[in-house]
């Protein structure tokens, strides 16, 4: 299976001599995959990146939130084609790096709105979607449109919102992305949306309910497992993890991420993937 873990867990910048650290501890927390945060692609070294990437033996995945100047949400056209072009940038960057799977918040900014989308707002997103997920299709790369609750975004917080919006979409290599951490504000339990958006799940995010170290929180993580392992997933599950002690200026004020929640990275990490791997294999024999 594909076990990641999200890029901020070790560092807040990825440039080359970054990356060389982050690739290291990766791999010695036993993932073998890499979720790079891609909020801003245009100060993304790819040249530098490439070699230490691509000879990593990890499988490396990109996410990103929208932020006020490139939201598809907007009313101002230019936030919209500006979103076009950095998702079409990102989905470029990816099928650079050999990857297989661009996901996050692409459909919104990652703010608390203060009013339902329109339809219109809505429409623009279907469209900025469609045409990131068009241009992806050209590169085999899957887009997963992550699930996020109220105060992240105002287009969907469910997963059955989300299935509605998909259908819209109407984009074979369009899935949804679930995270704990957003199921457990948002869902009645963590069975039911597995179960509902089985046929279209193609990423999860694994998230404490405090962003801190799994299993210290209130998610129900085995009902969770045990749903993937009845639904037969086998995409790739992803740790995620926030704390003041690791930063990224733009991504971690918009998650909102003011305490600490660690600041052993590798102790974290080496903890989340003994946790993610005793689940699933847990799950496996509660079937
Ligand atoms: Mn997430």
């Amino acid at each position: 299976m594909l076990i990641g873990c999200h890029g901020l867990v070790w560092s807040g910048s990825f440039g080359p001599q970054d990356l060389v650290r982050v690739v290291e501890q990766t791999r010695s927390a036993g993932f073998n995959l890499l979720e790079l945060p891609l909020l801003d692609p245009d100060s993304f070294d790819l040249e530098g990146a490439r070699e230490i990437l691509t000879g990593s033996g990890l499988t490396i995945t990109a996410s990103l939130g929208q932020g006020a100047d490139t939201d598809p949400l907007s009313e101002d056209t230019g936030a919209v084609d500006r979103a076009v072009a950095k998702l079409t940038r990102v989905v470029d960057i990816l099928a650079d790096l050999g990857s297989t799977h661009l996901v996050g918040v692409l459909y919104s900014q990652l703010a608390k709105y203060l009013e339902p989308a329109s339809a219109a707002a809505r429409a623009r997103a279907v469209s900025t979607i469609r045409q990131t997920a068009d241009h992806a299709a050209t590169k085999g790369i899957t887009v997963g449109l992550e699930v996020v609750n109220r105060y992240e975004t105002n287009l969907f917080n469910t997963a059955r919102e989300a299935l509605v919006f998909l259908d819209e979409v109407d984009r074979e290599n369009v899935g949804i992305h679930l995270d704990t951490y957003h199921m457990n504000i948002e869902e009645p339990n963590m069975v039911a949306p597995v179960l509902e958006a089985a046929e279209r799940l193609v990423y999860v995010h694994i998230g404490e309910s405090h962003r801190g170290y799994l299993g210290s929180g209130t998610v129900d993580f085995p009902s969770f497992f045990e749903a993937l392992a009845r639904t037969e997933y086998e995409g790739p599950i992803v740790f995620e993890s926030f704390s003041n002690a690791v930063v990224d200026e733009q991504l971690s004020r918009t998650l909102a991420v003011w305490r600490n929640m660690w600041s052993d990275s590798l102790d974290l990490g080496a903890h989340a993937h003994r946790f993610i791997s005793d689940h699933l294999h847990a799950a496996r024999h509660t079937l």
